[in-house]
């Protein structure tokens, strides 16, 4: 299951080792998806050695990483192999073998963050628990095991109703809405059925949904980025506009309960927390990521120190970087497969080279070998003097026309 993609032998570096750059400690990482890559990118600079644990040949970090191994971050005896060659070991998906990760960490393996805090995030029922324990605000939400116990959900917090699975969930799959009781059991099959452990969450009616990217460094320093907005369509990340643009107070509300929410969870690195404001000006918990997420792309070229660089930054120990933005404003597309196949392809080609010719806009291509809809392809991310000019640029390169200036 191991294959070496560049460098055959990887060495961990031990404490006693002199440091000769900016860190000798090798990180691992679990996942090789584009978060997995643009970390590869952030590490390429800064001389720090990626390597990562993927079952794909070609996964988006492949070619980057310093070593990529080639395997399942859910298979206990591949992780633990792979944890060999790691001076700490992090992730760039929640769902890995975490019992693996726990016994890791028994036998004094650094786990950034910790395996604890993997346990409660992967299990979204599990999540809401934790943090309403902490006092964290958040929708109302209800364990349901069968139809009866979803019928009283319903009843109990209205229509439409969120039903969501509990594990392995992503850009939407794992939710259903049920608009009346009628629809239950449909929206019950739609995610597998009950077995496959499912809860429910009333219904937020947002106004806005916003994120706020948090990082802890390994001395428990926090830094927070600026509250973004978040666009979604058809449950997937669509738009990312930074900073939010709403008012002062609420900003500044939506950071505090986004870094009260890390600070309840352990260990170093990026987390990401995604929140719903609602019409009365409340912020609700939506969920936590533990490790860099697509509402912080843009933070590539808008920040002083991008959340790739400082997830590294603070798994290995370094001073984190500034988080806040070096230009006025931001807006990030997420390239979507919009066909299957060739014709895919093609409709990505043409958005991409629409960008290529607008100031201020930069195109990620995470190198996937297959195209199917709905699938994270690439990003454009576009800065300049005004949110309202970035939007006008992407109005342009998305429509292939020219809006009026805003
Ligand atoms: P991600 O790709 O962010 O991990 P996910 O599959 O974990 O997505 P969620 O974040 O739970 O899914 O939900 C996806 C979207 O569905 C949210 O961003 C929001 O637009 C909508 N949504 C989720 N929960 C609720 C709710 N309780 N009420 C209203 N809308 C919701
Ligand atoms: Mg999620
Ligand atoms: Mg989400």
């Amino acid at each position: 299951f191991c294959q070496a993609s560049s460098h055959d032998e990887v060495s961990v570096r031990s404490d006693e080792s002199p440091v000769h750059g900016v860190s000798e400690i090798v990180v691992g990482v679990l996942g090789g998806g584009q978060l997995g890559r643009m970390l590869c990118q952030a590490a390429s600079q800064l001389a720090i050695k990626v390597v990562v644990l993927d079952p794909q040949e070609n996964c988006p970090a492949s070619s980057l990483s310093y070593h990529h191994m080639v395997g399942s971050f859910d298979d206990s005896a591949t992780v633990e192999e792979f944890a060999k060659r790691c001076g700490v070991l992090t992730v760039e998906i929640e769902h890995v073998n975490v019992a693996t990760l726990e016994k890791l960490e028994k036998q004094g393996v650094d786990c950034q963050p910790k395996a604890s805090t993997i346990r409660i995030i992967q299990d979204k029922y599990l999540q809401k628990v934790h943090f309403s324990q902490h006092g964290i605000p958040l929708p109302e939400f209800m364990q349901i095991d069968d139809l009866e116990g979803a019928k009283k959900a319903g009843e109990l917090f209205g229509y439409p109703l969120m039903i969501k699975s509990r594990r392995l969930a992503y850009d939407g799959r794992g939710n259903a809405v049920a608009k009346s009781e009628e629809e239950l059991p449909s929206a019950v099959d739609a995610l597998g059925g009950f077995h496959r452990g499912l809860y429910v969450e009333k219904w937020a009616p947002f106004v806005k949904e916003l994120a706020v990217i948090v990082v802890r460094g390994r001395d428990n320093s926090i830094s927070c980025y600026p509250v973004v907005e978040t666009i979604h369509r058809d449950n997937i990340c669509n738009i990312v506009k930074a900073p939010a643009d709403v008012k002062w107070k609420i900003r500044e509300h939506a950071t505090e309960v986004a870094s009260n929410a890390v600070n309840s969870l352990e260990g170093a690195g990026v987390f990401a927390v995604e929140l719903f404001l609602t019409e009365d000006g409340q912020i609700l918990l939506n969920e936590v990521a533990p490790r860099p997420h697509n509402s912080g792309h843009h933070t590539i070229e808008s920040c002083y120190t991008s959340q790739y660089e400082n997830h590294l930054r603070a798994v290995v120990g370094l001073p984190l970087g500034n988080p806040l933005m070096k230009t006025p404003a931001a807006v990030m597309y997420n390239v979507l497969g919009e066909e299957e196949g060739e014709l895919g392809f093609q409709l990505a080609h043409q958005l991409i080279k629409r960008a290529l010719s607008i100031p201020g806009a930069t195109v990620h291509w995470y190198d996937k070998p297959e195209m199917r809809k709905q699938r994270k392809m690439g990003h454009i991310t576009i800065v300049g003097p005004s949110l309202g000019k970035v939007e006008s640029n992407l109005a342009i390169i998305v429509e292939g026309k020219k809006l009026d200036d805003k």
